[in-house]
């Protein structure tokens, strides 16, 4: 669910995202100056980053992924 890729070849490590996420999910990677996300679990798919690059690098998805339970 929520932010699904950052394309690390458009990043330009301007750090938006990563200032912008309510969530807190996105950091920049200091040795390579790229974004990434470190805590997918806690996004809630606000689209803000995806919206805010200005590399339109990020990809987000709205639809939450359920996972079916399997009959045994
Ligand atoms: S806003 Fe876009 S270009 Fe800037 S750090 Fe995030 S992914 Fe990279
Ligand atoms: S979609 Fe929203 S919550 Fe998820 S990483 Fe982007 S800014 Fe953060």
């Amino acid at each position: 669910m929520g932010i699904r890729h950052i394309d690390v070849r458009l990043c330009n490590g301007c750090n938006i995202c990563v200032e912008d996420c309510p969530l807190d999910v996105l950091r920049l990677d200091e040795a390579t100056k790229k974004a990434y996300i470190a805590y997918l679990r806690d996004c809630q798919s606000c689209f803000l980053c995806q919206s805010e690059c200005p590399q339109d690098a990020i990809r987000c998805v709205a639809v939450h992924e359920r996972r079916m339970p399997k009959a045994w």
